[in-house]
């Protein structure tokens, strides 16, 4: 099963993709953790991309397609992906079409300020990726991780300036992928409002099942 997660930043695809892949046995793929290994790895790709994103900016889509294009080509995906971050742009969708058939669009729909809210207070794991949030999904002990012990930071894109215009760019550029996909026929939506977590994740969940169901 080809899942894409679609979704304003910060409406919370990394957490529910982190809770749903196993019960899939399907891998994640988050475009933006993998832009993020290359700049930690300090390679040409991260270098290209760390402009970009440190401004809020997309990468641009030669370089981020071609990056998906050669991930999508992998061994483990045989059996299908959850795809969280991509595509971003129309041009993006239209060269997934290419490579791979995308089986489900899932829209995790939110309010602008309930994003903001999440967004700003997102802090991450430099070590293992695990996402929190100070207030709704704060760590046992301050400053670490429970999964690993490893420091948790603030992304630098998660401060405010780059928070105004990566909102910018999502309604610009990605939320026309809404429509896309809905005259596509596979699109469901999921409101991702509530703080309760556990219930967007069940809600998620049974749509998921009942449309392979019905595939
Ligand atoms: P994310 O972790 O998904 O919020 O992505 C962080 C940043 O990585 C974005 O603000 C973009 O700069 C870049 N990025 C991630 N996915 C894409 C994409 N599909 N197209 C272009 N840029 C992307």
């Amino acid at each position: 099963m080809n899942i894409i997660f679609l979704g304003a930043p910060g409406v919370g695809k990394g957490t529910y993709t982190s809770r749903v892949k196993e019960k899939y046995s399907i891998p994640h793929i988050s475009t933006g953790d993998i832009f993020r290994g290359n700049i930690k790895n300090n390679t040409l790709l991260g270098k290209e991309a760390k402009g970009y994103m440190d401004k809020g900016q997309l990468v641009p889509d030669e370089v981020t397609i071609n990056m998906v294009k050669d991930r999508l080509s992998q061994d483990d995906v045989k059996d299908g992906y959850i795809l969280d971050g991509f595509p971003r742009t129309i041009a993006q969708a239209e060269a997934l079409k290419e490579f791979s058939k995308v089986d489900i669009a899932v829209n995790f729909a939110a309010r602008d300020d309930v994003i903001i809210q999440r967004l700003s207070g997102r802090r991450i794991c430099r070590k293992c990726g695990a996402i929190f949030h100070v207030k709704n999904i704060p760590p046992k002990t301050e400053g670490v991780c429970d999964k690993c012990g490893g420091e948790i930071y603030q992304r630098d894109d998660d401060k405010p300036e780059a928070i105004k215009k990566r909102l910018e760019v999502y309604k610009k550029q990605t939320s026309p992928l809404i429509d896309y996909y809905k005259e596509g026929g596979n699109l469901i939506v999921v409101d991702a409002n509530s703080e309760d977590i556990d219930s967007i994740i069940k809600n998620l969940v049974e749509r998921l099942d009942s449309t392979r169901k019905s595939a």
